[in-house]
């Protein structure tokens, strides 16, 4: 029986961790789930999946989870504590599927365990891959990805030698918006920017993608997980999202990975990895796609593609600004403060403030200062919005 834990259970990546677990009782023993304020379904799970504890990042809904539970002899927990506690719990295999940064330390506390950890929280590589990469080194980890793209490169590279890799190429469906020139994305809204094309996903992942902060964020990804130089990483808009990430040998040879969009394949992967077991996801029928496209991701349309390569070459705490300011523009966009352009020039604006006059360029990655950064630039946002509505 494979111990499991799943951190963020109640999320998108979640629930489909959740479907493939729940298809074979028999293979694996639930710790933990853990989850934000959908108590409902984090209870609904925890009794579905037998867990022995199920627990809320938020202490104020502790009594609510309870009561759910009661009955079902599963433990409830609360706060910022219980979650490390339970990402800490001894298992074989931990999802790490909380969104943004609050997924780091449960991430790290996982890893410090040695249990292997399926990487969805992004974050954590973009903010902090250094020492999430390090940690899990020392404890004797695996770290699995599970970003579509990643899982596609992870797989590509089976059996091949790192020296020969010329180019990675990660592909972007383009988004809500991938049709639209810049002048007209200055009105777009929130619930434009929430249909996706092609991929059924968490609310701020989803308006990532349209503005591309979600490619950008894996292009850094890319450098860090994989070591990668960043002028060897491309995007490109490919809007069937089949081809998930293609690798390009220094003999001409490229080798893509494909498949159809759903992300219980990548889940999957990294649960069986090393081997390979079923899925139930659709098989690809080459004639009745008949055809995959692609076109160039330009980086003037799409200012986030530019920031992820200033932020690759700069590196240190550059990922933790970035990531800390995009979520704050998120913010406040997503509750009508800020444009959807805006958020381009907030998070450009926080790079250029904390990476220049901030002097978090001079500053060494530690635990404490990626934190400090991350503080220090939603405050950075929040103050030049305010400035830029005066
Ligand atoms: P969702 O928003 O759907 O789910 C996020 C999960 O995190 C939920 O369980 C939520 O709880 C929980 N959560 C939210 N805030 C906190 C917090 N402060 N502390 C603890 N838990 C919290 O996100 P996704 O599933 O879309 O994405 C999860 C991660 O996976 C992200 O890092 C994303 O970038 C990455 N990813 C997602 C993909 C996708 O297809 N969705 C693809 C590739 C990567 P609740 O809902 O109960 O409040």
């Amino acid at each position: 029986m494979k111990r499991i834990s799943i951190l963020g259970a109640t999320g998108s990546i979640g629930q489909s961790t959740v479907d493939l677990i729940a298809r074979a009782p028999d293979r694996y023993t639930v710790e933990a789930v853990t989850g934000g304020r959908n108590i409902a379904l984090l209870a609904h799970d925890a009794r579905r999946l037998n867990a022995r504890v199920a627990v809320t990042a938020h202490d104020d809904l502790l009594d609510d989870l309870r009561t759910a539970l009661e009955g079902s002899g599963i433990a409830a927990s609360a706060g910022r504590g219980a979650l490390l506690e339970a990402a800490a719990r001894p298992v074989d295999w931990v999802m790490s599927a909380i969104v943004g940064s609050a997924g780091l330390e449960p991430g790290l506390a996982a890893v410090d365990t040695g249990a292997t950890l399926a990487l969805a929280n992004k974050e954590s590589l973009v903010t902090a891959g250094p020492i999430l990469l390090e940690r899990g080194r020392r404890a004797g980890a695996t770290i699995l990805p599970v970003d579509s793209e990643h899982s596609g490169i992870f797989q590509a590279l089976r059996g091949e030698d790192m020296a020969s890799v010329e180019r990675v190429i990660i592909t972007a469906s383009g988004g809500a918006f991938r049709d639209r020139s810049r002048d007209a994305l200055a009105s777009v809204t929130v619930a434009e920017a929430l249909q996706h094309p092609n991929w059924s996903m968490g609310q701020r992942i989803t308006i990532d993608s349209a503005s591309m902060f979600n490619k950008a964020m894996e292009m850094i990804e890319t450098k860090e997980f994989f070591g990668i130089a960043p002028d060897r990483i491309e995007a490109v808009i490919h809007p069937q999202s089949i081809i998930h990430a293609l690798v390009a040998h220094c003999d001409g040879g490229v080798i893509a990975h494909m498949g159809a969009p759903d992300m219980r394949h990548a889940i999957g992967y990294a649960l069986h990895w090393p081997e390979r077991d079923d899925l139930p996801v659709e098989r690809l029928d080459l004639v009745k796609l008949g055809q995959l496209s692609f076109s160039e991701a330009d980086p003037e349309r799409f200012r986030a593609l530019g920031l992820a390569r200033q932020v690759m070459d700069q590196g240190g705490l550059a990922g933790a600004v970035f990531n800390a300011a995009k979520e704050r523009a998120l913010d406040h966009f997503m509750a009508g403060r800020a444009s959807f352009l805006q958020m381009d020039d907030l998070v450009a604006g926080a790079l250029d403030r904390m990476m220049g006059r901030g002097g978090l360029d001079r500053v060494e990655m530690t635990l404490e200062t990626v934190s400090h950064a991350d503080q220090v630039t939603r405050q950075a946002v929040d103050d030049m919005l305010r400035i830029a509505t005066s």
